[in-house]
């Protein structure tokens, strides 16, 4: 249910309608407005008839259902796009954000190298993974702690935040403790545990969506971070998997406008994953702007043939450049700035 105060309501009649919302048993989450303040009352399906009752209470206007499953994700709930702020960065207003780094932090050379090329050339935030989730056991599963350490040492070398991805809910405080942001891959998106613990930690969350995730799905994935009270959460389409094998995956770009017309979290687009090739990066980077993703998530490697994962899909320093200048015209036509 969705509270909304009239536009004179006090403030003492918000903390009266918050406090109700609570002793009936229910969540409440309050987005102050300068117009108006609205309450999402989130919580068992099966009683909210009661809070019905709430409109008689003063300052109350309106009390309405939410009628989509998810409901802090939802534009019921919050009309305008939510921006949401990773050091200093933001994702979801005008600008265009690209995040780019490498798959793996492999050693210090490494990330020192492509953290200072990226940034050159534009770039506001560096990713590059520490855990790895892997497919098969064998492989490179990421440097763990050591990794975040050389990523630390490359945010203070180049001053851009770094996303990193967390694997289980334990590793959470850790990786918090060092990442501006924590994404959760693919593979996670219906973790649930993992995805209350980062709602939980506060800390700014880049959910993926899963390889088989309907919109639906992803956006359930998304209301339990939301519903721990956490709403730094950015969504990224990054390729779903169909019957096609021409590419790694299908990079679902109906997802973007789909998702910014059902829910006001920004939307950003992987394309290194979506195609699983470097040659298709570009366009299909341009093709996300031009749909109306707020950010992009690029994988860069200098030396992409020795990367310890992706290196197929990582774009090398030079090609990266020439990403950034060839999006301009795009970036612009979509009414935003890089
Ligand atoms: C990654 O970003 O390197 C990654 C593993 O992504 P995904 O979870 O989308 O496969
Ligand atoms: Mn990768």
């Amino acid at each position: 249910m969705i509270i909304v105060m009239k536009g004179s309501a006090a403030k003492e009649e918000v903390q009266r309608v918050i406090a109700t919302v609570e002793e009936l048993g229910y969540q409440p989450h309050v987005i102050w407005g300068t117009q108006r303040t609205v309450i999402g009352a989130v919580g068992d399906e099966r009683g909210k008839a009661r809070l019905q009752s709430l409109e008689v209470l003063p300052g109350v206007e309106s009390v309405v259902p939410i009628l989509q499953p998810f409901k802090l994700a939802g534009r019921e709930f919050k009309a305008t796009p939510t921006i949401v702020k990773v050091g200093g960065v933001e994702i979801g207003g005008n600008r265009l954000v690209v995040m780019a780094g490498p798959c793996s932090v492999e050693d210090e050379e490494q990330i020192r190298e492509i953290a200072v090329t990226v940034k050159a050339a534009g770039a506001s935030l560096l990713r590059g993974g520490a855990f790895k989730p892997r497919t098969s056991p064998y492989a490179f599963q990421g440097l763990g702690p050591e990794g975040l350490q050389l990523l630390a040492m490359a945010r203070k070398e180049t001053g851009l935040p770094i996303v990193t991805e967390v694997l289980k809910p334990e590793d959470v405080d850790l990786i918090a403790d060092t990442a501006d942001m924590l994404q959760i891959g693919a593979r996670n998106v219906q973790n649930f545990a993992l995805l209350k613990r980062v709602g939980e930690s506060g800390k700014p969350v880049l959910l993926k969506r899963g390889i088989a995730t309907t919109v639906q799905e992803f956006l359930m994935a998304a209301e339990y971070v939301l519903a721990e009270g956490n709403f730094n959460l950015v969504l990224c389409e990054r390729g779903i998997r169909t019957f096609e094998t021409a590419t790694r995956f299908t990079l679902d770009l109906n997802a973007v406008p789909v998702l910014k017309k059902l829910s006001h979290l920004p939307v950003i687009v992987d394309p290194s994953h979506g195609t699983g090739h470097w040659e298709y990066v570009p366009p299909m980077a341009k093709a996300a702007i031009a749909c109306g993703a707020d950010g992009l998530m690029i994988e860069v490697h200098s030396r992409p043939e020795t990367a310890m994962s992706d290196g197929i899909q990582s774009l090398r320093p030079i090609r990266f450049q020439q990403l950034m200048r060839e999006i301009e015209p795009f970036v612009q036509a979509a009414g935003r700035r890089l």
